[in-house]
């Protein structure tokens, strides 16, 4: 006789971005969906080469992951990956997640993602095959919604979660904007993210608006 031996497969999601720099918005985003869907980790993926940030300066990528893990550090259930940060190339989330898949096809991925950048999913690389090929979850940083309330058609059979979020509003840019002019970027990001910005230099300039 065999006993079978239901296993949960694990899922993982992940939240990419540019992370520059990570401040407490992705870190409660990443935590809300983690809780909300039951994740067993959640992973921010900085990307290599944004290619949808190509109209401004971006801070070195060794950089931005750096920063990344300093803005995780201590936090249960989040970690950083640095798939994107290895890779060459523009960083193209269907291509971050084959590989993924290659490295552990028992495992599922939860893509993790503001609804501003779900607006822009339909312009991303592939984005037919990426939406087959994961589970979304959409948090609002605009505020707190019904839980109920149903996702955006994103096409191609995509599945979709919509996950309320406390509003944390606060954006990298603003954070650029903070340092440029001498203001202290903690509590806003973490202090291990903010002992990196200064000891790099970072965001000293005034961005171009
Ligand atoms: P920038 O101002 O440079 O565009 P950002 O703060 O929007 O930076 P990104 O690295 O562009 O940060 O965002 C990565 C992901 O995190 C996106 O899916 C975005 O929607 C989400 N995100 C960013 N800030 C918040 C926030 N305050 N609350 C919830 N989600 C957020
Ligand atoms: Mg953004």
């Amino acid at each position: 006789m065999t006993w079978v031996t239901e296993v949960r497969r694990r899922r993982v999601g992940l939240l990419g971005g540019t992370f520059d720099p990570p401040h407490i918005g992705h870190v409660v985003a990443a935590m809300s969906v983690g809780e909300a869907l039951d994740l067993d980790e959640v992973w921010l993926v900085p990307a290599g080469d944004p290619w949808q940030k190509r109209d401004r300066r971006v801070t070195p990528a060794g950089v931005r992951l750096a920063l990344t893990e300093a803005a995780v550090d201590g936090v249960p259930g989040l970690g950083v990956s640095d798939v994107e940060v290895r890779r060459a190339g523009p960083s193209y989330t269907i291509d971050t997640v084959d590989q993924l898949r290659a490295d552990d096809p028992e495992r599922d991925l939860v893509l993790i993602m503001g609804r501003d950048a779900a607006a822009g999913l339909p312009t991303w690389e592939r984005h037919e095959e990426l939406v087959a090929a994961v589970e979304l979850a959409l948090v609002d940083r605009a505020g707190v919604m019904p839980a109920d309330r149903p996702a955006p058609d994103l096409g191609g059979g995509a599945r979709a979660h919509v996950v309320p979020m406390r509003r944390i509003d606060v954006s990298s840019t603003e954070l650029r904007h903070r340092a440029a002019a001498g203001l202290p970027l903690v509590p806003l990001v973490a202090p291990g993210v903010a002992a990196l910005v200064a000891r790099h230099g970072l965001y000293r300039d005034p961005e171009p608006v």
